[in-house]
């Protein structure tokens, strides 16, 4: 309630001050402003144009849709506004050895048989000679296999129909649409350069931020999302970072955009290079490519020329070199000062996470919003859930490097590392029972870990005692129907570019 159109409460945080206008910046800008809209709560984004963004980021996971859909913006509208197509997965091409491939889609496999979680039954019918692939009972990875897309039925009537899609887009589109958004509902965004960052004194909370023009910029609450240099959290209050390059060897990109090469796909192509992977992002107008790798093991040159050699479409620029630490800060909130995107951490491009987590980082600030006394406890909540978030993801990403089958230093280095306790827990529960530790915050559900255990064909050693209830007979009468209804539904979707231009329609 307010009172005069301020807050009513005294010690309640009146000015929010956001620096940096990359997609971390603009998507906190866009979903602060509408959570406290009626507040009276005070909004300013600074951004430098000189500065500039970090100009990639274009590939994201189903999650995206519910952040938009929540500002009321519909598929159809982002589609049209970022240039973006649809995303049912990602298909993960020669990880495991060359020439093999699969998709890790949005979504379930199969449908339940008498009560087992369906793998197990998968499971059985593999061991007694079946080579049907796991991505032959999910309508999404054959959508994506196939180049379709439609949109998952209301009520889909059977479990063979639950899947869900993402996009991908632009990123400087999409933080264009976020920023008018944000602008529209009130949102003051400063074009300039921070120069300093005042503490205060007494607690060394931030005070205020210096700008080239002279002009302070005072705040109660701060959210850095300045990119990787981390000019508030990192630098002004000096929080450290916890580097997890022993895990993710991978530290530098090139990337590149190019002319479309055919009909879009309507999934992520991610294939395993010498020293790293290659993205390529389809999008209407063009593509986005990139190769990902590890300086440890490949140079600059050699890695800018393997991305060159491999782009489908004709590149339209010279490729842009990234490099980056994998890890995270080690706390994302400390005093008035929270971070959101590259500011809070890294792990690297793949599985599209980082753009996810700017998404929940938004979500458990509007839920943990803290008054001007910035009680420990709020704080300490939000660090340990963001903290044991990004440990998650970060498991997820080093299970695709160790399962890998690939020759050469790179890959054989992969497979040796120790991995954390974490991810070897589940590793061995998986591999002893075809079962899925579950720990808190999970960005990845049971689903997208059981597509990349089968993906890289890492299956269990004993079968569910259970499965021996359902007989030879009938289980292959189930899958074989299964496999024939998905087919069937594949096959009467559009393709991928007819679905565009339906959603165009829609817009
Ligand atoms: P930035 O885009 O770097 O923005 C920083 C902002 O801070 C800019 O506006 C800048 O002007 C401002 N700033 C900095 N210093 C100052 C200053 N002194 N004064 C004023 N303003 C300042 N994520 C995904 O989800 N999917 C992907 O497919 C994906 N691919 C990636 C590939 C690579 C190679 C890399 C490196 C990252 C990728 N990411 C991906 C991550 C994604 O790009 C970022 O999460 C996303 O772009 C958010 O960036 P940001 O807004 O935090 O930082």
């Amino acid at each position: 309630m307010s009172i005069g159109g301020r807050p009513a409460n005294a010690n309640a945080i009146e000015r929010v001050v956001i620096v940096g206008g990359g997609t971390a910046g603009w998507m906190a800008a866009a979903a602060l402003s509408a959570h406290l809209a009626g507040t009276g709560v005070a909004i300013t984004l600074i951004e430098s144009s000189d500065i500039g963004t970090v100009g990639v980021g274009e590939a994201t996971i189903p999650t995206i849709r519910r952040f938009y859909a929540a500002l009321g913006m519909s598929d159809a509208e982002v589609m049209q506004a970022c240039d973006a197509t649809a995303k049912l997965g990602i298909r993960f091409v020669d990880w495991l050895r060359d020439g093999q491939s699969f998709v890790h889609p949005f979504g379930r496999f199969g449908q339940d048989l008498k009560g087992l979680d369906f793998h197990h039954y998968w499971l059985k019918a593999r061991a007694g000679g079946d080579p049907a692939p796991l991505g032959d009972y999910s309508l999404g990875a054959l959508l994506a296999a196939e180049g379709h897309a439609t949109l998952p039925a209301p009520d889909p009537g059977s479990q063979l129909g639950i899947f869900d899609w993402a996009l991908h887009f632009d990123a400087a589109l999409f933080a264009q649409h976020m920023r008018r958004f944000a602008e529209r509902t009130g949102v003051t965004r400063i074009d300039a350069r921070i120069t300093e960052v005042a503490l205060r004194s007494a607690d060394g909370f931030i005070e205020a931020l210096t700008l080239d023009s002279g002009v302070l910029v005072e705040g109660d609450l701060f959210v850095d999302c300045s990119g990787f240099r981390s000019l508030l959290l990192g630098e002004a209050l000096g929080v450290g970072y916890e580097d997890w390059a022993h895990w993710l060897l991978c530290d530098g990109a090139f990337a590149v955009q190019s002319e479309r090469a055919g009909p879009p796909p309507s999934c992520t192509t991610v294939t395993a290079r010498s020293a790293g992977w290659q993205w390529r992002i389809p999008l209407r107008q063009r593509e986005g490519n990139g190769l990902v790798f590890s300086s440890r093991f490949q140079g600059d040159d050699a890695a800018r020329e393997e991305l060159l050699a491999n782009v489908p479409g004709k590149p339209t620029m010279e490729p842009r070199k990234l490099r980056f630490t994998p890890g995270r800060r080690k706390a994302a909130w400390a005093k008035n000062c929270v971070a959101l995107g590259l500011a809070a951490g890294f792990l690297e491009p793949l599985e599209s996470t980082s753009i996810a987590l700017i998404e929940t980082g938004i979500e458990r600030l509007k839920q943990l919003f803290p008054d001007r006394d910035f009680d420990p406890a709020v704080i300490a909540e939000y660090n340990e859930q963001s903290g044991e978030e990004m440990e998650r993801v970060r498991d997820f990403l080093i299970l695709h490097y160790k399962l890998n089958g690939r020759s050469g230093a790179f890959w054989q280095a992969c497979r040796d590392m120790a991995v954390p306790d974490s991810l070897d827990a589940k590793l061995a529960l998986w591999r002893a029972r075809g079962a899925f530790v579950r720990y808190r915050w999970e960005m990845f559900s049971p689903a997208s870990w059981l597509a990349i255990y089968a993906g890289f064909e890492d299956l269990p050693t004993r079968l569910d005692p259970a499965v021996a209830g359902v007989s030879d007979a009938q289980l292959t009468r189930s899958l074989e129907a299964m496999r024939r209804s998905l087919r069937d539904t594949v096959a009467d979707t559009p393709t991928h570019q007819e679905f565009l231009e339906i959603m165009d329609a829609a817009a």
